[in-house]
């Protein structure tokens, strides 16, 4: 991995502990469980994860769960496995905001009792009218003059299930002229009557997400609070609050930009929408920016991770073209990944003077650097498929690879020379008739240099296996941000690649059958790939998902 390089939050908690102002760094994790993870979620993670253990500190994992109506068990479960899978582990249990419902219910009373909160009896119409815009100040709610009892009384039948849903609200007194619209007496409880995946129906009031951050954090003594941008004029509610409440830690929220990644969407909802409309195949569809994705992509923990830290650190817009994150994960993989042959698109090459009792095999490594991944024999034999772009009857200039009357090395193995080629009934090439030369194993042959090396397999000893090649999902840089003719943006889901997956039969050395599901290869020339985590099975047909290829196809 490569160095921390310093950034703006780095240098504040420097300043913070060499003043005393702290004394140890607790950062913290705040996801939704209304979805998946996706790549952007990855950036944060190993923001506040790598921050924390730079500085010997802790980080925590709180799921923010306080919408009990897109919150479900599922997205709890796949929120931690992803946040293992990228290499992290969190201090202690798995927080979550609900268990702080009590609290940050006796919080509220403490409010009202001190005159900063108040029952409003406004409808979500009048409110809109009531709070004004940037232009126009708003007007003050006429709850707002509510005596302390009166209001205590309400706020604990609210919670007693006595109004309807929507009635009424619990608000902070803060100042209805402020510039700034989250400071204008904002909503802090709501009615609702929904059922929450862990409380239940213990609670038909729910507590907004700003009253619920802050206190959180502070409950959990957190230092530094790293948010994305979109928070930045949410801080002053953040710092009233915690100001205006008798708990004794202050956590300094601080902001940095989104990490924007072109060619996908990375919303929850929107990655939702695909995944309920069918259009992929789940959350954790290998095309999908979502971390489980790239895990069945076959993305390495440690490519995400190092393209999360390239990505940096600051408060200026962070668009990321994702061949760069393609190559993150290309460098990771390259010394990790053993490698073999493998035929996609096969052409039959048949040797026409093969002979058992002379002609031999050699064992090859799996990797030129590491010796400690072994070896295998790469058995050769009468019957050979190459990739049918390794042969061109009419080959262009500086072609290496074979051609009618021209010699290529099989790599290794033999040089080969290409006597006859024979077509169909339509004219394509179906089989090319060979020689070896039977002096080349292993050496070069004598009074001619051979420079083009290829791959291949041999028919009779390959596997037959799935293999899934994978392209953008999306044809538009910004598939989310396109305006029509009317200036309305335009559905993202009209921009999807019909030809993001395409399913091939190709041809694999055979001891790939044994690998286990998430095993990866570098199938030589070709790229990386890994055995799906579902599909593939040890023993059985082999399926391939195409991670990525050898050099960038996205600059295209
Ligand atoms: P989405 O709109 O995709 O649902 P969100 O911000 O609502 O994203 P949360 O579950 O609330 O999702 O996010 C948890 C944390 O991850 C937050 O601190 C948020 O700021 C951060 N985060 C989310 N998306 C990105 C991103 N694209 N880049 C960096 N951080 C992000
Ligand atoms: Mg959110
Ligand atoms: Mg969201």
């Amino acid at each position: 991995n490569e160095l921390p390089v310093s950034n703006f939050i780095r240098h504040i908690i420097d300043t913070d502990l060499a003043s005393g102002k702290r004394s140890t760094v607790q950062t913290r994790f705040p996801p939704e469980p209304n979805g998946y993870l996706h790549i952007g979620h990855a950036k944060a993670i190993t923001v506040n994860f790598g921050l924390a253990q730079d500085y010997q500190g802790l980080c925590n994992l709180r799921m923010d769960d306080t919408n009990p109506e897109k919150e479900e068990d599922e997205y709890v479960q796949a929120i931690q496995d992803d946040v293992r899978w990228l290499g992290f582990d969190w201090s202690g249990e798995t927080r979550f905001a609900s268990d702080y419902f009590q609290q940050l219910y006796d919080y509220a009373e403490e409010l009202i009792r001190t005159g900063k909160a108040f029952v409003c009896d406004l409808t979500p119409e009048e409110m809109r009218q009531y709070r004004g815009n940037f232009e126009v100040p708003g007007r003050e709610s006429p709850y707002r003059a509510r005596p302390v009892d009166d209001n205590l009384d309400l706020f604990r039948r609210m919670k007693a299930g006595e109004f309807a849903d929507g009635s009424k609200t619990l608000r902070l007194k803060i100042d209805m002229q402020s510039p700034n619209l989250n400071m204008r007496d904002p909503v802090i409880y709501r009615i609702k009557r929904a059922e929450h995946h862990r409380t239940g129906n213990d609670w038909c009031i729910y507590p907004m997400y700003d009253y619920t951050h802050c206190i959180s954090d502070a409950i959990e003594g957190i230092t530094h609070s790293l948010c994305t941008l979109e928070f930045e004029d949410h801080r002053p509610l953040y710092d009233w609050v915690l100001d205006n409440i008798s708990i004794g830690n202050h956590p300094q929220q601080i902001e940095f930009s989104r990490l924007e990644t072109l060619y996908v969407v990375t919303s929850k909802r929107k990655l939702k929408q695909l995944v309920d409309e069918q259009l992929v195949d789940g959350w954790d569809d290998p095309r999908m920016p979502t971390i489980s994705g790239m895990r069945r992509r076959g993305y390495s923990p440690e490519g995400v991770r190092l393209f999360a830290q390239r990505a940096g650190v600051s408060k200026t817009p962070n668009v990321v073209d994702f061949s760069s994150l393609e190559g993150a994960v290309r460098e990771t993989l390259e010394e990790a990944s053993p490698r073999v042959m493998a035929v996609l698109d096969p052409i039959k090459v048949t040797l026409t003077n093969f002979d058992p009792a002379t002609t031999g095999s050699r064992s090859a490594p799996f990797h030129p650097h590491h010796e400690e991944f072994g070896e295998r024999l790469v058995p050769i034999a009468r019957e050979l498929y190459i990739e049918r772009d390794d042969f061109a009857e009419v080959p262009p200039p500086k072609w290496q690879r074979l051609t009618p009357g021209g010699e290529v090395r099989l790599r290794y193995s033999y040089v080969i020379k290409c006597d006859e080629v024979v077509k169909d009934a339509d004219g394509k090439v179906v089989e090319l008739k060979c020689s070896i030369d039977p002096d080349t194993l292993g050496q070069n042959p004598v009074g001619r240099k051979v420079k083009g090396v290829i791959h291949w397999v041999s028919a009779e000893h390959a596997v037959e296996a799935e293999v899934r090649l994978y392209d953008r999902l999306f044809t538009e840089a910004r598939p989310d941000a396109v305006r029509g003719d009317d200036g309305q943006y335009v559905d993202f889901k009209q921009f999807i690649n019909a030809d993001s997956l395409k399913v091939v039969t190709g041809y694999v050395e055979a001891c790939v059958s044994d690998a286990a599901p998430e095993t990866r290869y570098q199938f030589e020339r070709l790229g990386y790939f890994v055995t799906d985590r579902h599909d593939h099975k040890a023993g059985g047909k082999p399926v391939f998902n195409r991670t990525v290829t050898l050099r960038d196809s996205w600059a295209k």
